[in-house]
């Protein structure tokens, strides 16, 4: 006999509705335990809402208008494209739509969870309300989320700004010029998309580099094409007031591009503007006090195994980090859901961050997993660098995607892959060799053992293996593997070098691109 929906006690309580809250809920479900799922917005969080989807469908978009408009690279005459930038919103909105079921309030239903629409808010460590009804569980999931930080600069809450909520649903014409603030992977992304729909951008970055989590040459590559694709890239650059003058928004900024402050402040003026400087996480309206939930303005505090200072409370997602990503979402909520099954501390699951990718989606995209160079150096890791032009790889030339570069760390002297960054098209899929491999402890040695299908853009983990074992060939086996070969042709019987009819003598074309090893 199924229990009244709200009544009664809940195995789990789950807060918000985000790629951590429905990962939770219906892993739970799954499992057999009697879940309650409670959302305040739209099902499916920021990352279907204002997120990766959209972002990623306009990104696509983009880099059609893009291709068509250089199409003499490929041969084709190059031509400026026509689209409505009306149109290609609706289309984001269209395919975003079509992923919306996934995380939809009738698919959750369907798998036994108790879907609720409201705020929650704790009025005890084992009580939340929504709206009036009050929901009690053994254990409750915080995973409410961050939304978009609005920095404090003068003026700002007076004029008309978007921000990812907004930008893909209420931006419904195009405006001539947009002001980003914040060059992080967000607005990096969302400015060459913008750029390439005819918007001119201008991104104000306050640090030194744009994509301030990426190796300074990283950061400085992408500005450089950012810029070669006419958006205007300020560094350095404190905000220091916004208004609005004939109906622009205008910012005033101070720069200090060599170090020092330049004296005089400068304007900029813009049709629109997309604040995208980081992210808030959504602590204040859940009344963690009342539940003796520690957090801070980072979040809320969690242990290894995700429990908060209220060892049956746990939280997931962005509102915990380190990272902030669906996946990292996902993969917390599943330890989550692990943890709350057992009984006993002992058998329960501590994240393992160790091999986590991520991409910024930019064109070309940029992958990472592990340390980079400067997280090394800041660590005092002493380390190798193999470093490869994507251009070495065939299939990036025949598809003229050329653009880009592979980074590899490996521990000093060993082949233990420390970190890897790829600027290349589909890096966020490439990565994903690399990171089986730490994840599994492989080194870069052994990539190379594997067989990689040519031409493919995959092929990048053999090469930077073969990279890696040419470099180990040190003079003195070079002397021994020549001297085994001397040695096996005066071994040789008179006449047995003849090839016979049919063999296979391994020939330059049996494999394009193979490296001599
Ligand atoms: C523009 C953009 C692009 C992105 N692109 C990518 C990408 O390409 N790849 C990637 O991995 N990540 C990307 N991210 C990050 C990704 O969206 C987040 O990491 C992910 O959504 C985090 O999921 P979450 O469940 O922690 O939080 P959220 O998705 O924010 O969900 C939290 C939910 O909790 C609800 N909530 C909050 N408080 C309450 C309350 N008191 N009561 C009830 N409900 C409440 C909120 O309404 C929200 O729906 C992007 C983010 C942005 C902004």
């Amino acid at each position: 006999m199924p229990e009244t929906k709200g009544l009664g006690l809940y195995n789990v309580v789950v807060i918000g509705a985000g790629t951590a809250g429905l990962v939770t809920a219906a892993g739970t479900a799954g499992l057999g335990g009697r879940v309650a799922l409670v959302e305040r917005n739209k099902m499916g969080g920021d990352c279907l809402n204002y997120g990766c989807v959209p972002s990623k469908a306009l990104i696509a978009s983009a880099r059609v208008i893009h291709r068509i408009r250089h199409a003499s690279r490929w041969g084709l005459n190059e031509q400026e494209p026509q689209f409505e930038f009306e149109r290609v919103f609706e289309s984001m909105r269209s395919r975003r739509a079509e992923i919306a079921p996934h995380d939809s309030v009738e698919r959750f239903e369907a798998l036994g969870v108790d879907v609720f629409a409201g705020e929650a808010r704790f009025v005890s460590p084992h009580e939340i309300v929504v709206d009036s009804q009050k929901l009690r569980a053994k254990n409750f999931v915080i995973a409410a989320g961050t939304r978009a930080g609005i920095p404090p600069i003068e003026g700002i809450r007076g004029v008309p700004f978007l921000t990812n909520e907004t930008i893909f649903d209420e931006l419904r014409k195009k405006p001539d010029s947009m002001i980003v603030l914040g060059g992080g992977p967000i607005g990096c992304e969302l400015s060459q998309a913008m750029s390439r729909l005819g918007v001119k951008i201008t991104i104000i970055e306050v640090l030194e580099q744009i994509l301030p989590k990426e190796d300074k040459d990283v950061a400085d590559w992408t500005e450089t094409l950012l810029e070669a694709e006419g958006i205007r890239v300020l560094r350095s650059s404190q905000a220091i007031r916004v208004s609005v003058c004939d109906g622009k928004v205008q910012f005033e900024l101070v720069r200090r591009p060599h170090g020092a402050y330049e004296s005089e402040p400068r304007q900029i003026v813009a049709d629109s503007l997309l604040v995208s400087a980081g992210r808030v996480p959504n602590v204040e309206k859940l009344n963690l006090e009342a539940a003796g939930v520690n957090f801070s303005p980072r979040g809320v505090e969690v242990n290894a195994y995700l429990q908060t200072s209220q060892p049956h409370i746990y939280a997931a997602g962005d509102i915990v980090g380190p990272f902030q990503f669906t996946h990292t979402a996902d993969a917390q909520a599943r330890v989550v859901v692990r943890n709350i099954l057992m009984p006993f501390q002992l058998l329960r699951q501590k994240m393992d961050y160790s091999a986590v990718p991520w991409c910024t989606y930019t064109d070309p995209e940029i992958a990472r997993v592990g340390l980079n160079e400067t997280e090394a150096k800041l660590q005092n890791i002493s380390y190798d660098l193999i470093s490869l032009q994507i251009n070495e790889l065939d299939r990036s030339v025949v598809e003229r995607e050329e653009l880009g570069f592979v980074k590899v760390l490996t521990a000093k002297g060993t082949d233990k892959i420390l970190g890897v960054t790829i600027v290349a098209a589909h890096a966020g899929d490439l990565v994903h060799e690399f990171v089986l491999a730490m994840k599994h402890r492989i080194g870069i040695s052994q990539l190379a053992t594997t067989i990689h299908a040519y031409p493919t853009f995959a092929e990048l983990g053999r090469k930077v293996s073969d990279y890696y074992n040419k470099r180990r060939l040190t003079p003195f086996v070079k002397r021994v593997f020549n001297w085994l070969y001397q040695h096996s042709r005066v071994a040789s019987p008179p006449g047995s070098a003849c090839v016979q009819e049919g063999q296979n003598i391994g020939s330059e074309e049996s494999q394009r691109g193979q490296e001599e090893v």
